[in-house]
């Protein structure tokens, strides 16, 4: 595995330098965009990586994966019906869908659904960053992380977009708490700084039928971890989630951050990282090379 992890490094450097670093926060656009890395963690506890696998970056919106999981576990399925399952086809970031469908979001991986999934967090939670944070600390197994508190500053200066989204709920009856308030956590949640060994950690009940070795704890049942995949493999690449599902055939999620998490259903949970863009807002050199792990095991849940 380390000598394919090398291989696929080397294969997908030429395209760093052909993206574009994502620039519509300024905090974010001031990162390095020459680097690189990739963690595997199998469900036995075996953990592979290359390149910049130990780098902390911001994990955007691999967030609304955990404020899922949060949820979920507290809701259940009564959570369906503030917020629908199916791919938007539109941009993460995109209203056009609000209107006409009376405030109900198409997705959780949306921006306007993630909001949704953390107004519902702020119900719940007197201090909702806090519990997200620990929930993470804990599956990461690394209590040292944290939020960029310069990032999620910037984004909330820069937030009339998502204060829209949330704004047209709020008049639609789907938003319980307070705008602003939540608009906080939601991006204390983007701006959490973690690398790719992190990541990969920290998802890996996806992989392992709802259960975290390193914590024992079932994080969610068997079938409630289906549904979280089936959804990643329907929504998690914003308007790109058929291209990822014909390149690369996993359950994902990317965030702006350049960060892509990838799971092989009962196998392994992968994370890699590359800070610069194609135009949907994925990872160019991330995508390139799941594709080419992928293709090399065939790896695909569609083979
Ligand atoms: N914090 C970002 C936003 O709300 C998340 C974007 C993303 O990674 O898709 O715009």
């Amino acid at each position: 595995m380390d000598d394919l992890l090398k291989s696929i490094k080397q294969k997908v450097r030429p395209l760093i330098g052909q993206g574009k670093v994502a620039d519509y926060i300024p905090a974010l656009a001031n990162v390095d965009p020459n680097q690189f890395g990739i963690a595997i963690y199998s469900n036995d506890g075996a953990l592979y990586h290359t390149g910049q696998a130990n780098k902390n970056f911001s994990i955007q919106s691999i967030s609304k994966v955990f404020s899922l999981t949060l949820a979920m576990k507290h809701y259940g399925e009564t959570m369906w019906q503030r917020v629908g399952r199916e791919p938007s086809g539109n941009p993460f970031n995109s209203l056009v869908q609000l209107e006409y469908e009376e405030g109900i979001p198409r997705n959780p991986f949306i921006n306007a659904g993630a909001l949704v999934v953390s107004d519902m967090n702020h119900s719940r939670f007197a201090t909702p960053h806090y519990a997200m944070r620990e929930f993470i600390r804990r599956l990461a197994d690394n209590p040292k992380l944290r939020s960029d508190k310069s990032v999620s500053n910037s984004e909330y200066e820069f937030r009339s977009r998502n204060a829209s989204m949330a704004y047209l709920m709020k008049a639609f009856g789907n938003f319980e708490n307070d705008v602003e308030a939540v608009l906080h956590n939601y991006f204390d949640n983007c701006a959490m700084r973690m690398n790719c060994i992190d990541l990969a950690k920290a998802f890996s009940f996806l992989a392992n039928k709802g259960y975290c070795r390193h914590t024992g704890e079932q994080v969610l049942t068997h079938r409630e971890t289906t549904q979280v995949n089936g959804l990643l493999a329907t929504s998690g690449l914003y308007d790109e989630a058929g291209n990822f599902a014909y390149r690369v055939g996993l359950p994902g999620k990317s965030g702006v951050g350049g960060g892509i998490l990838a799971i092989v259903p009962n196998r392994f949970s992968i994370c890699v990282w590359s800070p610069e863009l194609n135009k949907a807002g994925n990872s160019l050199a991330g995508m390139a090379a799941l594709e080419a792990l992928s293709e090399n095991i065939g790896w695909s849940v569609f083979g």
